[in-house]
């Protein structure tokens, strides 16, 4: 049921994969979304398919081509249109390339959330949903994580995650008219069961599933297998799978907290299954729903990962009331859909999406 028709949510990173996929749930659900991109990581295309799914109720949805690193654009659109509440996506997530070049993350990550925020506080715009990660868990050495669970940035890209955590945190203490809710991920994978819109990374993707797509697709050779050596039942890392539509309620289900329950305060809740796959276990799923054959190259592990990582997630179940249904196969499934019509993401072999 609508929570409320008039309620305008302003999304950043909204073209991006989770982005999208949460847009396309908060028209469905009754509110309007604006969303800001500066399509860094993204296509405009996400936005347009994401209308075309969400039928009428697209007239609830705007976009803004803007970094949210420029104060004045967002200003603007704080100034032309009341925001109730903001998600906020909008990042760069590439741990490796967030040890070559730490600064490019402080600045994208850290300063952009800055900026949003101080634009927040001057238009008296107090909710937020914040994107972190199961990452500030570092190597925890048991599991399953709970939000209690001591924090570790293993990367410029976590510390980014960190920092925010922290910054959220110091707001709501020095002005409790805040209410944000901080929502850890563990891996989201699969896509929207139309099979029109999904993950689409620029590049070289750096996570198992993207990866897993685009060889089944026939855009590279093999999946290398990071590692096979780990003490889990066949070797290989597992961690904790989540279907993006999942994750996506999981947000919805945060702002229903956060417009009803006037003691939010500052919060943060684990969005995961709470079980755990290894990668040779997602690569058996994926095979058995698309029919093909995943080559592998067993390599050795990739620095810096973690052995088995999943979540707890009894505080979200019991404050969000929010649980994710989707089974892996259900995962596998809609990844291949999208995969099988989109072989090229939202672009084409020529166009500069593709790498
Ligand atoms: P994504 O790259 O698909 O989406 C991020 C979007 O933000 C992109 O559309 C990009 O163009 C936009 N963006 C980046 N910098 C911007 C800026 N300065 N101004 C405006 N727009 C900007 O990534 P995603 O997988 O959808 O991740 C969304 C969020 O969730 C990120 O904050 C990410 O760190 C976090 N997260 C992702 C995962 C994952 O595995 N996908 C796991 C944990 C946390
Ligand atoms: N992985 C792999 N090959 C790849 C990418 C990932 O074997 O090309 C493994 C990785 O070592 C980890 C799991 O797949 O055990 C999930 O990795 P991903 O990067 O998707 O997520 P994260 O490690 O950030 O949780």
């Amino acid at each position: 049921m609508p929570l409320d028709m008039a309620k305008s949510i302003l999304v950043t990173g909204g073209a991006g994969y989770i982005g999208s996929h949460t847009v396309l749930q908060l028209l469905l659900g009754g509110f309007r979304a604006i969303v800001v991109d500066n399509l860094d990581n993204s296509s405009e295309e996400a936005i347009r398919r994401v209308g075309e799914i969400a039928g009428e109720s697209r007239e609830n949805l705007t976009f803004y081509k803007v970094d949210l690193r420029d104060k004045g654009a967002l200003n603007k659109i704080f100034s032309s249109t009341k925001i109730d509440a903001v998600i906020h996506f909008a990042g760069l997530k590439a741990v490796g390339e967030s040890v070559q070049n730490p600064l490019l993350y402080y600045d994208n990550n850290f300063v952009s959330t800055l900026t949003l925020l101080e634009v927040m506080a001057s238009h008296g715009c107090k909710k937020l949903v914040f994107s972190s990660s199961a990452t500030v868990y570092g190597s925890p050495k048991v599991v399953p994580c709970t939000e209690e669970f001591p924090l570790v940035a293993m990367s410029p890209y976590g510390r980014t995650k960190l920092v925010i955590e922290e910054m959220c945190r110091d707001i709501y203490h020095a002005d409790s008219e805040w209410s944000i809710i901080l929502l850890r991920y563990f891996n989201p994978v699969g896509a929207h069961p139309s099979g029109h819109i999904g993950e689409d990374p620029r590049g070289y993707p750096n996570n198992l599933m993207p990866f897993v797509q685009q060889v089944a697709v026939g855009r590279r050779s093999a999946l290398t297998v990071f590692g096979n050596d780990y003490s889990t039942t066949d070797g290989t890392g597992v961690r904790d799978y989540i279907h993006v539509v999942d994750l996506a309620d999981g947000h919805i289900s945060a702002l229903r907290k956060i417009f009803e329950d006037a003691e939010t305060g500052c919060e943060v809740y684990n969005l995961g299954t709470g079980k755990g796959t290894s990668v040779l276990e997602m690569v058996a799923a994926f095979e058995k729903a698309s029919g093909k054959k995943i080559p592998l190259v067993i390599a050795g592990r990739r620095p810096g990962d973690s052995e088995i990582l999943y979540g707890s997630t009894i505080k979200a179940e019991k404050e969000l009331k929010w649980k994710a249904k989707y089974t892996i196969e259900d995962m596998c499934q809609d990844q291949w859909n999208w995969a099988s019509k989109n072989p090229y993401g939202y672009g084409s072999p020529g166009s500069t999406n593709y790498k």
